[in-house]
């Protein structure tokens, strides 16, 4: 009874230790560790050895029994040396030991397998049906050889494991290392009838192949359960499964889910025994599709789940059997969402910035092609001395340089706000002055149109703010310049209120109301987007590039405030925001329109006062045209003007002579502004050491005049340079002592209503001119002073003085005609100045003849031209 079982439990055993070494090999086929070939070993020597002594036990013919036993003999060494080979490894021995280790047992193992396998070491007999053995005794030599080696083995094993046990802090190895220790001991336990029974005189009984078997089942149950080997896709399938950043979902092959691991589960809510239709939003048709196609490749789509709240890449493709033959589909999808929300902000994103590259590039070019046409036009008229076309065309290329001029502007603040490089500039300033240059800006537009224009201001408000000025008159501007755009009839109104206020703050309310076309309530979210512009085909005419109110919103916001618009469309809209500033003197701004007629009366008094004659001015700039500008606005001063066209030149004229005051451009070719500064500080072997230099650029972002100061220019001067801002400036940084100041002229009084006073001055001024004046188109005349009067009336005064009467009749009757070329000449050019435009064509009309030597034409016109000239004369004596 006991051999049956026996046998059958090498059987068993050795076929289920076989089993499991080989289905670990396969499992961990993918591992570059080598404990699964140690597996596959265990199981296949253990089988071997199970088998052999399995064999044996039945064999009835006892003289084949010793050969029998040497295939089980041999796999017992063969599993011993295999398992001496996993522990040195596992206990991590330095290489040296770790081979001695390995070499000695194996020898051991050889010799031991050449001792022990003696045909003659065991008596073999037949009982109960079953063979058994008993020792030779002339073979204790042998004996002993094995019992040496046995004992040498498991000492060594034991001990290789207790330093293992010692060296590791994981839990799983040493559980897995007690397990180890006790199969050891198993097999020791199992050699006892085996191999100590015959040397006691009793009948060994081959169980040793049971101990092999159980250590083997033991060590595998070890390697799986605490997972206490190498790393590979086996062992680390379940977690990766879970682990990983995509769905994976295993279909069979009648397209029913199967598996799902915990991404897909999560991503798509299921609950299992779904279809593909529970989970996304596809059509049965697609599904055919995908299928079909990820049979035979790998088939890639992108799919939304059933809330389309979510966007999968998906790719799906079968796994084939042995034959070839899909036996489930797999598929695996990632979630887009972000990258298609990303995609698709940033096409809309270009295509809004494609739409603002075609509007800017419509916007920038139109004012351009105005101010390039109407300048071919204004010189060919100007050649033909069509002086009313001449002020036409010059106030056009105004307009439209004004025009390019603050969409550039835009365009760079924007910028600037966009790379956070906008800083607040915050200064103490009166509120009086922004909403006079707002007034000043907005009214002759409004005027153009035909509309209304109301200031309401409060006239307790603060007369001393402090704050962000520029930004807080951009701010109004903005809103103003859009009403009025946006408006064909009716009234604009700014209107500004105290919002609330503490002891030394104020909130401002600014309000800007238009009768205008008003905004449809749902584009009223789309106002504050850079380069939106609204009812595009409807406004086609009107200009614009969508970016006033996106950067009046920045600003605002910038600025701490609030913005809100409530429109009505086809009635107007009310464009307001809340400013929080600091009062700086809370004395009440008073009757605005009171003051604004006063100040300009004031303003109009102060600022053609400034009379240099001995101030030496040096105006430096590359661009030759710059410079005439400057030198005209200049003129009325008297004061001498130096110019140089590098700042080489500048370096050089300094060294010589001293001026009062340095004008100097910043953009300019081999040495700019600033070198040319620096070159001064440096080297200061000049006479200008402490002469003001005022920097003139075209920088005009906010912070540049911080930028200039702080490399020590004296001031700073934004081009378009205004005449006013350059007076400005002269009476600031001249020595006192060169300055004469004449005194005011009196001015209009000021009415209620600012909005009609500004226009009636001026029409007034005009009127009376040309009445003064019937024979001079006085309009032109002004054109050519600067629309200033009293500088008019200077240049009809030195017109008076230098005339040149009595030497063009003085020629004429002496016949010299070349000199009489030259006074008609001269005459054309400075009647041109004043306005005398009939008197200049005429003299014209001499300078030819007398160029063409056609002094019949001469003598028939001299002296009518000349009497002309007398009564303008005379004209202009009597009047001055
Ligand atoms: P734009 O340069 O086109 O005027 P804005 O950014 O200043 O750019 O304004 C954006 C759009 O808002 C305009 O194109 C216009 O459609 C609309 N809008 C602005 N102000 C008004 C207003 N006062 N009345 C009606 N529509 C306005």
């Amino acid at each position: 009874m006991i051999w049956i079982i026996n046998n059958c439990a090498l059987l068993v055993l050795g076929t289920i230790a076989a089993i499991m070494g080989i289905s670990f090999y396969m499992r961990t086929k993918d591992s570059t560790g080598h404990i699964r070939y140690y597996m596959l070993f265990y199981g296949i020597f253990s089988a071997i050895w199970c088998l052999s002594y399995a064999v044996l036990g039945v064999t009835t013919n006892l003289a084949l029994c010793p050969y029998i036993r040497i295939p089980g003999l041999f796999a017992i060494y063969a599993f011993l040396v295999n398992e001496v080979f996993l522990v040195t490894r596992m206990v991590g021995l330095p290489k040296r030991p770790t081979a001695i280790i390995r070499v000695v047992s194996c020898i051991l193992s050889v010799i031991t397998l050449y001792f022990y396998s003696n045909t003659n070491l065991d008596i073999f007999v037949r009982g109960d049906g079953y063979t058994r053995w008993y020792a030779n005794p002339s073979m204790g030599f042998n004996r002993s050889v094995h019992a040496i080696y046995e004992i040498f083995i498991f000492l060594l094993l034991f001990t290789m494991a207790l330093i293992w046990y010692k060296k590791t802090r994981l839990k799983r190895s040493r559980k897995f290392l007690s397990i180890l220790i006790v199969a050891n001991f198993s097999i020791l336990f199992f050699t006892i009838p085996d191999s100590i029974f015959p040397s006691i005189g009793l009948p060994g009984i081959a169980t040793s192949g049971i101990g092999g078997a159980v250590c083997t089942i033991v060590m595998w149950y070890g390697a799986i359960v605490f997972n206490s080997f190498d790393a590979s896709f086996g062992n680390i399938t379940d977690r990766l499964f879970d682990f990983i950043e995509a769905g994976v979902i295993v279909f069979d092959t009648n397209r029913q889910i199967t598996i799902m691991n915990a991404y897909a589960k999560a991503s798509l809510d299921a609950k299992g025994n779904q279809t593909l239709q529970d989970l996304f939003d596809i059509q049965e048709s697609d599904i055919d599709v995908m299928f079909e196609k990820g049979l035979n490749e790998i088939y890639s789509t992108r799919l939304w789940d059933k809330s389309l709240k979510k966007a999968y890449s998906v790719k799906l493709n079968s796994v084939k059997d042995t034959y070839g033959e899909p036996y489930c589909i797999l598929m695996v999808f990632t979630d887009v969402t972000e990258e298609i929300e990303l995609a698709d902000k940033y096409a809309i994103a270009s295509q809004a910035k494609s739409q603002f590259l075609a509007n800017m590039s419509h916007e920038i070019r139109t004012p351009i092609n105005g101010i390039m046409g109407m300048n071919t036009i204004l010189l060919d008229e100007l050649d033909e001395g069509n002086l009313e076309e001449v002020r036409h065309n010059a106030m056009n290329i105004g307009s439209a340089s004004q025009t390019l001029l603050s969409i550039i502007n835009d365009i760079l603040d924007i910028s600037k706000i966009e790379s956070g490089k906008m800083e607040l500039i915050s200064v103490k300033y009166e509120i009086f002055s922004v909403l006079n240059d707002c007034y000043n800006m907005t009214l002759t537009r409004a005027e153009k149109k035909g509309l209304n224009f109301v200031m309401d201001i409060d006239s307790n408000l603060p007369s001393v703010l402090y704050g962000d000025e520029v930004h807080f008159r951009q701010i109004i501007n903005n809103f103003l310049s859009n009403a009025v755009k946006y408006t064909d009839r009716g009234t604009i109104t700014l209107r500004i209120r105290e919002h609330s206020r503490t002891e030394d703050r104020i909130n401002l309310m600014v309000e800007v109301s238009d009768t205008g076309i008003g905004i449809k309530e749902k584009d009223i979210d789309k106002l504050f987007k850079n380069f939106t512009r609204l009812d595009e085909k409807k406004n086609r005419n009107i200009e614009g590039t969508g970016l006033g109110l996106s950067l009046t919103e920045k600003l605002v916001r910038l600025m701490g405030g609030e913005i809100n618009v409530t429109s009505e469309y086809g009635k107007g809209s009310v464009f307001s925001v809340i400013l929080p500033q600091k009062i700086v003197n809370d004395a009440p701004i008073g009757n605005f329109a009171e003051k604004y007629a006063a100040f300009a009366n004031q303003k109009k008094g102060n600022e053609l006062q400034i009379d240099i004659p001995n101030a030496n001015i040096l105006v430096v700039d590359d661009v030759d045209m710059n410079i005439q500008v400057v030198k005209g606005m200049l003129k009325r001063t008297h004061a001498t003007i130096d110019t140089a066209l590098s700042g080489a030149e500048c370096l050089e004229m300094i060294r010589t002579k001293h001026y009062d005051l340095i004008l100097l451009d910043h953009m300019m070719p081999e040495m700019d502004g600033i070198e040319t500064f620096e070159h001064m500080q440096e080297n200061k072997d000049h006479k200008n050491v402490d002469t003001p230099v005022i920097i003139l650029t075209a920088n005009a972002v906010v912070g540049a005049k911080e930028m200039y100061l702080e490399k020590g220019f004296t001031d700073y001067l934004s081009k378009p340079i205004r005449r006013n801002e350059l007076i400005a400036m002269l009476r600031k940084y001249l020595p006192s002592n060169l300055q004469n100041q004449a005194s005011a002229t009196t001015t209009k009084a000021p009415t209620d209503q600012p909005q009609n006073t500004a226009p009636a001055a001026a029409t007034n001024k005009k009127t009376s001119l040309a009445e003064r004046f019937p024979l001079l188109d006085t309009k032109c005349g002004m054109l050519y002073c600067m629309d200033d009067e009293e500088f008019y009336v200077e240049m009809l005064e030195t017109y008076l003085e230098g005339n040149k009467r009595d030497l063009i009749a003085e020629t004429y009757e002496t016949e010299n005609w070349k000199d009489y070329e030259t006074y008609v000449h001269a005459l054309k050019s400075t009647s041109l100045n004043i306005g005398a435009t009939t008197l200049s064509e005429h003299a014209k009309a001499l300078e030819f003849a007398a160029k063409a030597k056609d002094y019949d034409y001469i003598r028939a016109n001299h002296k009518d031209v000349l009497d002309e000239y007398d009564e303008l004369l005379t004209q202009i004596k009597n009047a001055l």
